[in-house]
């Protein structure tokens, strides 16, 4: 189950940074990504299907009313990110290079999803309100130039990534596609609104299956885990 398999996939990629900053350290070079700084949370973040499902599951089971908060600004970021996907032609671009068009470097692509400032919805007083299940590109994502390069507001507009985190980014994709089964990735808002109607849907199955007259709803008094 998709939970199980990102309990096993955070701690090895989470080792692997721990890693490569050791070897940072040891050269005398510093992360500056701190908490409180959320330049890159408001990028375009794609996440897995079993991504998508922790962030969700971490969704279902806060308090009723917290849970409505992320619930709209869930579908609101998603309603948000079909639309420029849809409307936006620059962005289609971005996404879909034409025939004999050279695909459009990553962070040209990054800089123009960053100037849309659409904030990631889990971002809450400035931080990950799931960072306990933050999908693996947050977990990669480390710089060590000055935290004010990376803001859109910034003239030179330019971070660094060290070589020794681009190492890392490589040698985790494998880990990433190994564990992943269904290969179906996609914007975070669009692919958590998807995974948390699924979870409901299948508690709705489960509790049909189980022959239970009552039918389960996603209300204030139904907290529901799905393992
Ligand atoms: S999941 Fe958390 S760390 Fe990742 S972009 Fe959203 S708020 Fe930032």
């Amino acid at each position: 189950m998709s939970k199980r398999l990102h309990q096993h996939l955070f701690p090895i990629i989470d080792a692997m940074v721990e890693d490569a900053l050791e070897d940072l350290e040891s050269e005398g070079e510093e992360i500056s990504c701190r908490k409180g700084c959320n330049h890159c949370c408001h990028l375009l973040v794609e996440v897995s299907w079993e991504e998508a499902t922790e962030l969700a599951n971490w969704v279902l089971n806060l308090p009723h009313s917290r849970r409505e908060r992320f619930l709209g600004r869930i579908r609101k970021n998603a309603a948000e990110a079909r639309e420029l996907f849809l409307s936006d032609k620059k962005a289609h671009r971005f996404l879909k290079p034409a025939d004999g068009e050279e695909e459009i470097p990553d962070h040209i692509f990054d800089r123009y999803f960053y100037g849309k400032r659409r904030p990631c919805p889990f971002l809450e007083l400035g931080a990950c309100a799931a960072y306990e299940v933050r999908p693996t590109p947050c977990r990669l994502h480390m710089v060590t130039t000055d935290p004010e390069l990376c803001s859109a507001e910034s003239e030179e507009q330019e971070y660094e990534t060290h070589q020794r985190l681009e190492e890392l980014q490589e040698q985790a994709t494998p880990v990433i596609q190994a564990a992943e089964k269904t290969h179906l990735w996609g914007q975070l808002g669009i692919m958590v609104e998807a995974a948390y109607q699924a979870l409901i849907e299948n508690n709705l199955t489960t509790k049909a299956d189980n022959n239970n007259s009552e039918v389960a709803c996603d209300n204030g008094d139904q907290k529901t885990r799905v393992a």
